[in-house]
C-alpha cells in the first residue's frame, strides 16, 4: 500500500508541474495531486481506488488504450537484449531501421527519412531548423520566417512554443521568437461573418494568408505549419474547403507545409493521418503521441523527398548534418513503437476511429446540440469537443471569472469521466482511446451530460 498523504506532500514540496498555476497548488487551494497507480483499457485508477474513463487517452495520446501487455513486453525484451546505443553517424538497431522503414512506408506527403525525437515540441523544433538549413542550402538565406495559425498549438520549447498561437503560451517568457508569425485561425462558428459560408469563410483566411506573405515578402516565407485538425487551441475541424484553398497559396509563393500530425497521426480522425482525410500534401510531417501511444517518449520529423534531397546533395559542401539528441532513435522507444503500430494495424484502429467516431459524434450532438449553454458542438473521429456560451443567440461568452468550463470538467471528473476543459474558452474536450467501443461512447457523452446539467 502506497501512503497518499506522503507521496501528496513529496510531489508537492518538490514537483514543477507544467501548466500549474503553482500558488493554488503550493498552499493546496486545487487539492492534492491525484496519485494514478493503474490503467487496463480506456480507464485509470488512482490511489484511492476511484476508477476513471479517461475521455482524453491521457493528452491525446494513449490510443491503443492502457495495460497492453504486448508493449510492456516488447519494451522488456528490447531494455535486456540491449537498452541503449546512439544513432550518430552511422549506428542503428533493427527496432529502429524496421520503425523508419514502416514510417517512410506510411506516412503522407512524398517521405524521405525519419529524424527521431523525443516530444512533439522538440521535433516541431527540428522542423524549423530543416527548413532554415533548407533554405540556406538552397541560396535563399532570406527565407527563413514560419507562419503558424492563432489557436494553434505545436509545443513549449522556444520554437514550437513561438508557433503555438496563444499568448498565455507566451507571456512572460519572452516568445514569440523573432520571424515566427500568425495568421487567422480557421473558426467557422466565432471567425465567419453574418451569412458567410464555410467555403467563403475558407477562402477568406487563405487570402489573409496570402496578404501576410505579400506584407511580409514572399522571399522571407519559408514555411506553413498547422494541425490538420486544430487541437489544444479548441479541437477545432478545418471548415469546407480550408486546406484546398491554403495549399494554393503556399504553392503560389514556394512555402513549404509541415504538418503538424501529433495528435491526428495513427488514427485518431478516422483516417491513418489527418493529412489523407483533408487532401494535404505536406513536405514535412511531424509525429508523436499516437506513435508510441504515450508507453514511452518518442517523436518523428519525417522529412519529405523535395528538402532532403537538398540536404544530401549539399554534404559534400556542408559537412555532416550537425543535429540530433543522445536519445535520437532510442531503440526501448522504437520496440515500443513498433509493437504499437502493429496494434494499430492489427485491430484497424483508424476504421475503428471513423466507425466508433462517427457514433461518437452522433450521440455528442443529439446530447448536446439543444443545450441551453452550448454554442456549439463538433469534432471528427474521436475528436470532440463542445463550447459553452452565456448566450446561444448572440454568441455572447460566459465570464471568464465563473471557469465554466473547468467547473464542468471537475463536475465530470468526480462523476468518474475525465474530458479536458481545453485552455483556451470554456471548451469540453474529448479524445478517448481509439479501442473504445459504442457502449463506452454512450457512458461517456451521459457523464459528460449529467456533469453540464449539474453546473448549469
Ligand atoms: N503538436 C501538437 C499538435 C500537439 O498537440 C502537441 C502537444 O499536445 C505538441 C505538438 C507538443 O508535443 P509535446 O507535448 O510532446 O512536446
Amino acid at each position: 500500500m502506497i501512503d497518499i498523504k506522503i507521496i501528496a506532500e513529496r510531489d508537492r514540496s518538490t514537483v514543477l508541474h507544467p501548466f500549474t498555476q503553482l500558488k493554488e497548488f503550493a498552499t493546496g487551494k486545487i487539492g492534492d495531486p491525484t496519485i494514478f497507480v493503474g490503467g487496463k483499457g480506456i480507464r485509470v485508477e488512482d490511489a484511492q481506488g476511484r476508477s476513471y474513463i479517461d475521455g482524453f487517452a491521457g493528452l491525446y495520446c494513449v490510443n491503443i488504450g492502457y495495460g497492453r501487455t504486448e508493449v510492456a513486453e516488447a519494451i522488456a525484451r528490447q531494455a535486456y537484449q540491449l537498452a541503449y546505443y546512439h544513432t550518430y553517424a552511422a549506428h542503428t538497431t533493427e527496432e529502429l531501421a524496421t520503425l523508419s522503414e514502416r514510417l517512410v512506408r506510411m506516412a503522407p506527403g512524398k517521405p524521405s527519412k525519419v529524424f527521431f525525437g523525443l516530444s512533439g515540441s522538440d521535433a516541431n523544433e527540428t522542423q524549423a531548423k530543416l527548413v532554415w538549413y533548407y533554405n540556406n542550402l538552397c541560396g535563399q538565406p532570406k527565407k527563413k520566417k514560419i507562419i503558424s495559425r492563432e489557436r494553434g498549438y505545436h509545443g513549449c520549447s522556444v520554437i514550437s512554443g513561438s508557433m503555438t498561437g496563444m499568448s498565455f503560451y507566451h507571456d512572460h517568457m519572452d516568445l514569440p521568437f523573432p520571424g515566427i508569425l500568425h495568421t487567422g485561425t480557421p473558426h467557422h462558428y466565432w471567425g465567419a461573418e453574418s451569412g458567410e459560408t464555410e467555403e467563403s469563410f475558407s477562402r477568406r483566411r487563405a487570402g489573409e494568408l496570402e496578404e501576410l506573405i505579400l506584407r511580409e515578402g514572399p522571399e522571407t516565407i519559408a514555411a506553413f505549419i498547422a494541425e490538420p485538425v486544430l487541437g489544444t487551441g479548441g479541437i477545432t475541424p478545418p471548415p469546407t474547403g480550408y486546406w484546398r484553398e491554403i495549399q494554393t497559396v503556399l504553392k503560389r509563393y514556394d512555402v513549404l507545409l509541415i504538418a503538424d500530425e501529433v495528435i491526428c497521426g495513427f488514427g485518431r480522425t478516422g483516417a491513418n493521418f489527418g493529412c489523407t482525410l483533408y487532401g494535404i500534401e505536406p513536405d514535412l510531417v511531424t509525429v508523436a503521441k499516437g506513435l508510441t501511444s504515450g508507453y514511452v517518449p518518442l517523436s518523428g520529423a519525417i522529412v519529405g523527398e523535395r528538402v532532403y534531397a537538398v540536404m544530401e546533395e549539399a554534404a559534400d559542401r556542408v559537412g555532416a548534418f550537425s543535429h540530433g539528441y543522445t536519445y535520437s532513435g532510442h531503440p526501448i522507444a522504437a520496440a515500443a513503437a513498433n509493437a504499437v503500430l502493429d496494434i494499430v494495424e492489427k485491430e484497424r484502429l483508424s476504421d475503428r476511429a471513423r466507425i466508433v467516431g462517427s457514433h461518437f459524434q452522433k450521440r455528442l450532438k443529439e446530447r448536446f446540440a439543444q443545450t441551453e449553454i452550448v454554442g456549439e458542438v463538433r469534432g471528427v473521429g474521436l475528436l470532440g469537443a463542445i463550447e459553452f456560451v452565456a448566450d446561444r443567440q448572440t454568441k455572447r461568452r460566459f465570464d471568464p471569472q465563473l471557469k465554466v468550463g473547468a467547473r464542468i470538467s471537475k463536475a465530470a471528473r468526480d462523476r468518474g469521466l475525465i474530458a479536458r476543459a481545453m485552455p483556451h474558452g470554456d471548451i469540453l474536450g474529448f479524445a478517448p482511446p481509439l479501442v473504445v467501443s459504442e457502449a463506452e461512447i454512450d457512458e461517456i457523452v451521459d457523464l459528460a451530460y449529467r456533469a453540464t446539467r449539474q453546473v448549469m
